[in-house]
């Protein structure tokens, strides 16, 4: 993580510029993407930083392209915002998410269940109707509202208050969870977030990955657990990929983790192989 200017704190993001030759052929062949099947929801599990045991499940796009072969998210995503077809693949990734969700819990019977997170875009979670919409596919899959949990990022927050905070008291009142994703970026907004209803924040993966050698990281990602927790909202790391990381999160008092030391994103038939408490 590097400090920018005041109190911004600056992480990696996609970012896209105007557009090419290569944006206007994307923009078509994602277009072919969602009809011909190449869209695939790969799953990735946060554990319990005390036990070890999954929680819960991110949702994460892969596209298998034909002649591209896998295109990684951050390639085509941004692209997908400006376009507005982020609409149609967010719905897609939603409700496969949600039908492969019930399919997990069934076939682990004795278990206790697992909830699912997906990843809202901005411009998507801003719509109207964007609501009853998800009330919609918690009706079609049956998937239970307070197994599913929607990650937003910070940046939602702080742009049309006022119809966010509707959006938000909406699915609260349904049940559905809400996460801010890639929190910390923004650190100056966690006084705002008292008043959102929402449950959990995602520490960027930038503040994990410092945690042991920048004095900095470290001392963010304990602000970030002691505000959360007093405000009554758990708080999950992101990219966890050392022992030593773990040990340190856990001893902060993080609530969730997630990154390579427990597992990849991997096809939903391989996540259901995985046993209930992973190991370190
Ligand atoms: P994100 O929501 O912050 O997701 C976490 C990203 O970190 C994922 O990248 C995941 O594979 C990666 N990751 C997890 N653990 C580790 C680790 O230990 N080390 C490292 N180096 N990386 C780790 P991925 O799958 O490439 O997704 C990138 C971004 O694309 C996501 O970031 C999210 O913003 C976006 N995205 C993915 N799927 C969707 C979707 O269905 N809808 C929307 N709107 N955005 C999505
Ligand atoms: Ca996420
Ligand atoms: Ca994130
Ligand atoms: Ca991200």
């Amino acid at each position: 993580a590097k400090l920018q200017g005041r109190n911004i704190w600056q992480c990696y993001t996609g970012q896209i510029s105007a557009p090419t030759l290569e944006h206007i052929s994307l923009r078509r062949e994602m277009f072919e993407a969602i009809e011909e099947q190449q869209f695939v929801v790969y799953y990735q599990p946060l554990v319990d930083a005390r036990t070890g045991e999954v929680r819960s499940l991110e949702a994460l796009i892969r596209w298998h392209h034909p002649e591209r072969g896998m295109v990684p998210p951050n390639d085509f995503i941004p692209l997908a915002e400006h376009t507005g077809q982020i609409i149609s693949i967010d719905q897609w990734v939603l409700r496969q998410a949600c039908l492969d969700t019930v399919a997990m819990n069934a076939s682990r019977p004795h278990a206790q269940s697992v909830a699912v997170a997906v990843n809202i875009s901005p411009i998507h979670f801003r719509r109207a109707g964007f609501v009853n919409e998800v009330q919609q596919v918690l009706a079609e899959s049956g998937l239970a509202p307070y197994l599913l949990e929607l990650e937003v990022t910070e940046g939602v927050l702080m742009s049309g208050a006022d119809t966010v905070i509707k959006q938000l008291d909406a699915l609260r009142h349904y049940g559905v969870r809400v996460a801010i994703d890639d929190f910390g970026t923004g650190f100056s907004s966690l006084s705002y977030l008292r008043q959102l209803p929402i449950n959990k924040v995602k520490l960027d993966r930038c503040f994990i990955e410092g945690i042991d050698h920048q004095r900095d990281s470290a001392a963010i990602v304990q602000g970030v657990i002691t505000m959360a927790h007093n405000l009554g909202l758990q708080v999950v790391a992101e990219g966890v990929e050392a022992h030593a990381e773990w040990e340190d999160l856990t001893r902060r008092g993080c609530d969730f983790l997630q990154g390579y030391l427990f597992s990849r994103p991997v096809p939903l038939i391989d996540v259901m192989a995985l046993p209930n408490r992973l190991p370190v």
